[in-house]
This record gives structure tokens, C-alpha cells and sequence, in this order.
């Protein structure tokens, strides 16, 4: 399991330097990431949190809520859109089997969309908070029109028997080889919010979506940027309920340092454990020897196929079903000299 990090659109709040710490002034829009996980499984590609997608893209207005529109100013560019990472990388969007999301938050599952064929795995308490629309809130942050792919999604309520790492836990999800995906609840920022663990070839990895929002709250002496604070009071749904699981977070990873976290929406976090700035899309990935996907995908640079999918093209790459007979696989090969491909985290 291998794993890569992607940016799936920035948001903009105000606050400046109290929200990402680095932007100069206060008075003028900070900015968050929305930050995801595509997974190779060795039988497809697996994704933590879909960030924004084409859909919202292309019609903000119908797909956003207002609020959010003017509070967050999201970056809405294509080439960040999971779907259009995700090809640029040199898969298919149709690699995608399944998504897992943190939570239904707008700027988590607006991607949905953009993999028609994925499973959608999460905890059923939050698609009923979410499909219920219960109040005003409820409305700006949930969109039913970001779910095309409802029939598609599977819910999860019963916890298994043995916890991970000392927190309860879903070990086994529908069509996944059980203890390599974990769910744990993590409830507060909403009632159905869940942390997603991977078993990946580097160790565990928790990404906690919304459950903490500035790294530094899960260290040994947890502090934040107070915009950040502010803006974890202002969407947690239960805030006694958002802090008592920031607490078992924090315990768990005092025991097991060795896990590497993750959250959806720090900067700095993200650029430090994706390796590159989050305002770009993921670079197209070498494989590694026996890569199953050289056995799937080709890359041919736009123009030379014969079968153009143009809803399908990468920047300057086209992906294509090919013959196997006739593979070109130059576009792999690396210049003579150079340091073997490192997983990118
Ligand atoms: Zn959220």
C-alpha cells in the first residue's frame, strides 16, 4: 500500500497569519488545504476525502452554499481536483474502487462525483445528521447535491471487538481486506465524524479529517493558532464532544508515535508530509518495480492515440486502455543515474 498525498483544493479564510501562520496581516484571508489520500491497493486505488471536485468547479453557485462561497473563497481550479490529480499522476479516474470519507462536509465530499463506480465508505450517523439538513447550519456545510452517488455509498454503525491501538474501530469494510482500513469514530466537528487508518508500506497513517486543524494541537504541548481554534469552535456540532476526542487523538499518539497523522486542512502539514507546496497538483508518479499499474495503464503523451478520451486528459498526458502487445513504456524509464522513486510520504 502506497500512498500519495494530494491538495484537493485550498480554501481561503480570513485571518490571515492566525489561520496558516505564514500569510502576512490578519486582516486578510489565510489558507487551509483540503487534503486527501489516493492509495494504491495493488487492486486499485483507494481515497481518503475527495476535497472539492469537478462539480464544484464548474457551478459553484448551485453546488456551494453562499456562506461558504464568501467565507472561504475556495481556489477553484481544475488541475486540484482529485479526479484531475489523480489522471495527471497517470491512473484513471476509474482506478478509483473505493472512497472513504471522513465526514460529508462539503469541502470533503465534492469530489464524490467525479468516481461514479467507487464504493463510498462511511458511518451511517452521518449521512442521517447530514440528509436530515436539521438547521441553518446543517444546510450551508451539507450539499445533497454533491451525492449522485448515494446508492453506491455503504454505512457503517457496529464496531468491532477489538480496538486499534486503544480506540474503537470498524476493522473490517465491505470489499476490503479487513485491519488495512480502520474507521474510528471521532465524533464532535459532526456526530458521524470518523479517522481513517492505513496500513501502508512505511507504517500506520491516521488522517483525522477535521478532528484537530493545526498540527501542533496533537503535540506534547498542544497549542494552536487561535483562527484555527476559532474556526474548530465555530463547526464543531458538540465542542465538550470535539475536545474529548482531540484528547484520545493526542493519547493515542503519545503511545504510538510512530503513526503518522494527518488533518484536512493545515498547510504546513500537508507541504511537510506531501513534500511539495500545496498549491500544486501531485506530480506524475514513476512506478515502482512490478508497479501493477504498468500491467493496466499506459501513458501516451496527447496526440499519438487513437482512442482520444478528452474528459479523461492530464495536462500534456492522455490515459488510455492499451494492448499489452504494445506497450510504450518509455515515458517510465529513468534517466540513466538517478536515484530510485521514493513514495512520496
Ligand atoms: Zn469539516
Amino acid at each position: 500500500m502506497r500512498i500519495h498525498r494530494l491538495n484537493c483544493i485550498s480554501t481561503r479564510p480570513f485571518g490571515g497569519r492566525l489561520i496558516d501562520g505564514t500569510t502576512r496581516g490578519v486582516m486578510t484571508r489565510g489558507r487551509c488545504v483540503s487534503h486527501c489520500l489516493v492509495i494504491e491497493t495493488g487492486d486499485g486505488l483507494l481515497l481518503v476525502d475527495t476535497g472539492l471536485g469537478m462539480g464544484d468547479v464548474m457551478d459553484p453557485e448551485r453546488r456551494l452554499a453562499p456562506a461558504a462561497r464568501r467565507l472561504l473563497a475556495p481556489d477553484l481550479r481544475p488541475e486540484m481536483t482529485a479526479v484531475r490529480q489523480i489522471e495527471g499522476m497517470g491512473f484513471r479516474a476509474d482506478d478509483v474502487r473505493d472512497i472513504v470519507l471522513t465526514h460529508l462536509d462539503f469541502d470533503q465530499a465534492g469530489g464524490l462525483d467525479d468516481f461514479p463506480h467507487a464504493r463510498v465508505h462511511l458511518f451511517a450517523k452521518e449521512v442521517e445528521y447530514a440528509a436530515a439538513q436539521a438547521n441553518w447550519g446543517a444546510k450551508q456545510r451539507y450539499r445533497p447535491m454533491q451525492w449522485n452517488t448515494r446508492p453506491r455509498w455503504i454505512q457503517y454503525d457496529a464496531l468491532s471487538d477489538v480496538p486499534w491501538k486503544g480506540m474503537p474501530c470498524v476493522r473490517d469494510l465491505t470489499g476490503l481486506p479487513p485491519d488495512v482500513i480502520v474507521l474510528l469514530p471521532l465524533q464532535g466537528h459532526t456526530p458521524g465524524h470518523a479517522g481513517v487508518a492505513i496500513s501502508a508500506e512505511n507504517g500506520w497513517h491516521l488522517h483525522c479529517g477535521d478532528a484537530y486543524m493545526d498540527a501542533r494541537e496533537m503535540g506534547v504541548d498542544p497549542h494552536g493558532r487561535f483562527g484555527m481554534q476559532f474556526y474548530e469552535k465555530f463547526t464543531a456540532v458538540d465542542r465538550a464532544q470535539y475536545a474529548h476526542s482531540q484528547q484520545r487523538l493526542r493519547l493515542m499518539h503519545y503511545k504510538h508515535p510512530d503513526v503518522i497523522m494527518n488533518c484536512a486542512k493545515d498547510p504546513g502539514e500537508f507541504e511537510r508530509l506531501a513534500g511539495r507546496a500545496a498549491h500544486l497538483p501531485a506530480d506524475p508518479i514513476t512506478p515502482l518495480a512490478r508497479d501493477p499499474y504498468v500491467e493496466k495503464i499506459v501513458r501516451k503523451r496527447a496526440g499519438e492515440t487513437a482512442e482520444p478520451t478528452p474528459t479523461r486528459t492530464a495536462t500534456g498526458l492522455e490515459v488510455v486502455h492499451h494492448d499489452p502487445a504494445t506497450f510504450d513504456l518509455e515515458p517510465f524509464a529513468a534517466p540513466r543515474g538517478s536515484a530510485p522513486p521514493q513514495p512520496s510520504s
